[in-house]
C-alpha cells in the first residue's frame, strides 16, 4: 500500500469511530511508526509503506479507536518544548499547565528550593529545573507507578545526574501529600487533582476511561486539594516562599479564598491563553518581608 493509501485508510477507521481529530490523530500516528515528517504526506504519498510497517499502523488505529489518548499510544507528550514519557499511570501533561510553569519561572531565582507536590510526569517540576539555573527540586506523589515515569523523564532531562551543592538537583519521594516530604522550600508548586467526583463521569472517554482517576478527582467539591496543600504547605515553605497552584477555570475565587484564611499574601489569579483563570498563587509572610 502507498503512503497515502495506509493514511486515508486511518483517518476513515477513525472517523467512523468517532474521533474527532481524525485526520491530525491518523497523520500524527503514521509518523510515528514510519519515522517520517509532516511533509511526507504531500511530499512522498506515493511511497510504498512495508508491510511490517502498515501492520504495526493498523494495529496503532485499533488501539486510538477505543479512544486511548494518542499521547498513550505513542508513550509521549511535548510539554514547555521539551518531550516527556508518559503512560496509563500519569496524567498527560496539558498545554494549560505551561502557564503555571511560565508563571512560577517568573518568580524562581538561580539555586531556588521547588517542591512540586503531585509531581505525576514529574513534567512541572523538570521544566522549572530545565529553564532555571542551580535550583534544586523534590517532586512529591502518592503513586509509586507515576514516580517511575517522573525518574525515567529526570534521566532523559537535564538534571539528574547534576549534583548541586552536594545533592542531586533532583529527587522524587512516594508520599500522600506532605507525609514523607522534609525539609523547607522558596516555591511549592503544584496541579492537584481538581475535578468534582461527579463531573468525572461526564468527561471526554479520553479522559474518564484512560487517565488515572487519581490525578483527577478532587474529591466532592473538587477542592479538597487545595485545602490539604494550602494549609500545609505553610510548614514547608520558607519565609516569603510561594505558593503555586493550577486551578480549573471556575476555582480562582475559591482557592484564592482557601489560601487568604490560611495567610497567604499577594494573592494573585492569572489567566491562560484562553482567558480563563488557570493560575492561583501567593507567599508566605516573612517577618524580613517578601523575598524577591
Ligand atoms: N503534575 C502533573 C501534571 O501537571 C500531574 C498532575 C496530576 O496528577 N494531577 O501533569
Amino acid at each position: 500500500m502507498k503512503y497515502e493509501e495506509v493514511y486515508h485508510y486511518g483517518v476513515h477507521e477513525l472517523a467512523e469511530a468517532g474521533i474527532g481529530e481524525n485526520e491530525l490523530d491518523a497523520r500524527l500516528l503514521l509518523e510515528y511508526v514510519c519515522h517520517t515528517g509532516r511533509n511526507d504526506l504531500l511530499a512522498h504519498g506515493d511511497r510504498e509503506v512495508p508491510e511490517e510497517e502498515k501492520n504495526i499502523y493498523f494495529d496503532l488505529i485499533e488501539k486510538r479507536k477505543t479512544h486511548r489518548p494518542l499521547q498513550y499510544i505513542m508513550g509521549r507528550q511535548e510539554f514547555m518544548g521539551l518531550v516527556f514519557k508518559v503512560n496509563e499511570h500519569v496524567l498527560i501533561p496539558r498545554q494549560d499547565t505551561e502557564i503555571l510553569v511560565e508563571e512560577a519561572l517568573r518568580h524562581l531565582h538561580d539555586g531556588m528550593e521547588i517542591l512540586d507536590m503531585c509531581t505525576g510526569s514529574g513534567c512541572i517540576l523538570l521544566s522549572l529545573l530545565h529553564y532555571s539555573n542551580g535550583c534544586i527540586g523534590v517532586g512529591a506523589d502518592i503513586s509509586g507507578k507515576a514516580l517511575a515515569v517522573a525518574e525515567e523523564n529526570a534521566k532523559r532531562l537535564k538534571g539528574r545526574e547534576e549534583k548541586e551543592k552536594g545533592k542531586f538537583r533532583c529527587r522524587f519521594v512516594q508520599s500522600d501529600l506532605f507525609e514523607k516530604v522534609e525539609g523547607t522550600y522558596d516555591m511549592i508548586v503544584s496541579n492537584p487533582p481538581y475535578i468534582p467526583t461527579e463531573v468525572i463521569s461526564g468527561l471526554m472517554e479520553e479522559v474518564r476511561d484512560y487517565e488515572p482517576v487519581e490525578a483527577l478527582d478532587g474529591k466532592e467539591d473538587g477542592l479538597f486539594f487545595y485545602r490539604e496543600i494550602a494549609s500545609h504547605a505553610l510548614a514547608f515553605l520558607k519565609g516569603g516562599g510561594y505558593l503555586f497552584f493550577e486551578i480549573g477555570y471556575d476555582q480562582a475565587k475559591a482557592v484564592g479564598k482557601i489560601m487568604e484564611e490560611a495567610g497567604y499574601q499577594g494573592i494573585t489569579a492569572v489567566k491562560d491563553y484562553a482567558g480563563l483563570d488557570r493560575v492561583v498563587y501567593g507567599w508566605k509572610s516573612a517577618k524580613s518581608g517578601r523575598k524577591e
